[in-house]
């Protein structure tokens, strides 16, 4: 390939995946907004309040960083109104790849674009029986398990290559959320926990109050409402 050939490899490129992420947002933050039966605590501007979870944490999480790079790109792009939507950000990005594309920055964001590319497919078709188990410890990718991988305890970051302990990484995303004082109802929790790749059953969870291992913290329309810390702490017990 010469120069020039590769300048149009990368311009084509660069303009797609701008492109993609523009085009599919809406549907990702559709998938982001849909949010579980279980609560947690946020603090926003010092006020402390409890809302619904986010059902799907890896759209809520892609989401984000989708915002933060169309921020950073409406910037070097030359974008200098505020308040902007992502939408808008991204196309000005695309109406500016060249210019994009001289900077010396231009490597991390060709390798930005196309990562986050990568993961809005994957949330739109998740690979076929695997989890979101968590994030990567040491470069924070996605970890996306097979059933063969959570059964074996061990699996491998496909970014870095690094080989993972699957409970640790799993606790490290329960303890995150168990942090925020999250809390529901024993099938709400157990579904919570599914979509974590960990497999507890609504009913074990009535098992472990009637065995006086856990005490509900209050009652929700007549079930009793459980800590997501005191289940995962009965569970690892
Ligand atoms: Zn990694």
């Amino acid at each position: 390939m010469n120069q020039t050939d590769s300048q149009d490899h990368d311009h084509r490129h660069l303009d797609q995946d701008l492109r993609t992420l523009r085009i599919y947002l809406p549907d990702l933050r559709l998938l982001a907004a849909k949010k579980a039966s279980v609560t947690a605590h946020s603090s926003h501007a010092g006020l402390r309040t409890t809302a619904p979870i986010p059902l799907n944490e890896g759209a809520w999480n892609l989401l984000e960083d989708i915002e933060h790079f169309a921020w950073s790109l409406g910037r070097a792009a030359g974008v200098r109104q505020r308040h902007v939507p992502t939408e808008g950000l991204l196309a000005a990005a695309t109406n500016r790849v060249d210019r994009l594309l001289a900077r010396p920055d231009a490597p991390i964001i060709k390798r930005m674009a196309a990562t986050l590319v990568q993961r809005m497919g994957r949330q739109f078709e998740p690979p076929e029986d695997h989890t979101l188990i968590g994030y990567c410890q040491q470069c924070g990718s996605e970890l996306w398990c097979a059933q063969d991988d959570l059964e074996s305890g061990w699996t491998v970051c496909p970014s870095c290559g690094r080989t993972l302990k699957v409970r640790e990484v799993q606790q490290a995303r329960i303890l995150r959320l168990a942090s925020c004082g999250t809390q529901g109802t024993a099938a709400g929790l157990s579904q919570l926990l599914k979509r974590c790749g960990i497999f507890v059953r609504r009913k074990t969870i009535s098992e472990w109050k009637r065995r006086g291992i856990i005490k509900p913290v209050k009652e929700q329309d007549g079930y009793p409402v459980y800590l997501l810390w005191d289940i995962w702490r009965a569970f690892t017990r």
